[in-house]
């Protein structure tokens, strides 16, 4: 059986990494991305060099409307979605008293809403398939709290947990059907190239491997995830993060 697989925010970074994880396995992908359509189509030449299909389709998640044509034209183009990777995010570096309240809604509404509604587009798909895979993209902040990264970033990540948890258990009594977080640490992509480099050195060092993450590293065990063998975990969350969690 060929799944099916929407990841969010896959034109770059940890995103890119996963979609082309999961065409390895033999996912045709949905590539979705916000602005940047000429990485979302190497992307997608990627997946088909592969021999899996694959469509980029432009859209910004934390828009509802966008939310339901990406579901909507991605399952019109490549069949029932049963694999769910919500990944896309922003993380502004806001200091707690400067957060605008327009900004908290923005990185909730990027963040955390998009699974909500994007779990509700795709459950019935996967119910009837009989298999379904849904995995989100949170963060170790996500659990230990943010100070240099944005506490409304780290509460937009706890509300991922716990809305995945959520999901874990409506759906546990559905055969075939799973929800999972991951918590990455510090992972070198675009996102972390913007940080300020002493702060970038400063973290890293705080890293119980002493180094940053690959893409990659975190694709693999989406990979993992979204795959048969992880038929019985569900619930969970798996950080994958140099250590960082381990204290
Ligand atoms: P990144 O390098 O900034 O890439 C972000 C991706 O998301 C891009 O493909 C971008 O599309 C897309 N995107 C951004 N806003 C979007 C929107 N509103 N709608 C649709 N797509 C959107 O980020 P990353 O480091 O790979 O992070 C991916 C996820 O992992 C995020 O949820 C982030 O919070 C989480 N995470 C990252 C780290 C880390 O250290 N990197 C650590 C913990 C958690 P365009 O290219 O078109 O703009």
């Amino acid at each position: 059986m060929t799944h099916v697989a929407l990841v969010t925010g896959s034109s770059r970074g940890i995103g890119r990494a996963c979609a082309i994880a999961l065409a390895v396995d033999g996912h045709d992908v949905i590539v979705n991305y916000q602005r940047d359509a000429a990485a979302a189509a190497s992307v997608v030449d990627e997946i088909m060099g592969l021999g899996r299909r694959a469509v980029a389709i432009a859209a910004d998640v934390s828009q509802p409307a966008d939310v339901a044509r990406v579901v909507r034209d991605g399952s019109a183009a490549l069949g029932l979605i049963d694999v769910l990777v919500s990944n896309a995010g922003i993380a502004p570096l806001t200091k707690f008293e400067a957060i605008p309240l327009d900004e908290w809604d923005t990185v909730f509404a990027t963040n955390a809403r998009p699974v909500l509604q994007l779990t509700q587009l795709v459950l019935p798909g996967m119910r009837e398939q009989g298999f379904g895979r849904i995995v989100t993209m949170a963060s170790q902040a996500g659990v230990s709290g943010g100070v240099f990264i944005g506490a409304h970033y780290a509460a937009a990540k706890g509300a991922m947990i716990a809305l995945t948890r959520s999901i874990a258990k409506y759906t546990a009594g559905t055969p075939g059907i799973t929800a999972n977080c991951v918590a990455p640490g510090l992972i070198d992509t675009d996102l972390v190239a913007g940080f300020p480099p002493d702060d970038v050195a400063r973290l890293t060092r705080g890293i119980p491997m002493q180094r940053r993450g690959r893409a990659q590293e975190v694709a693999a065990v989406v990979a993992f995830l979204c795959s048969p063998a992880a038929s019985y975990v569900t619930g969970t969350l798996i950080p994958v993060d140099g250590g960082l969690l381990a204290g």
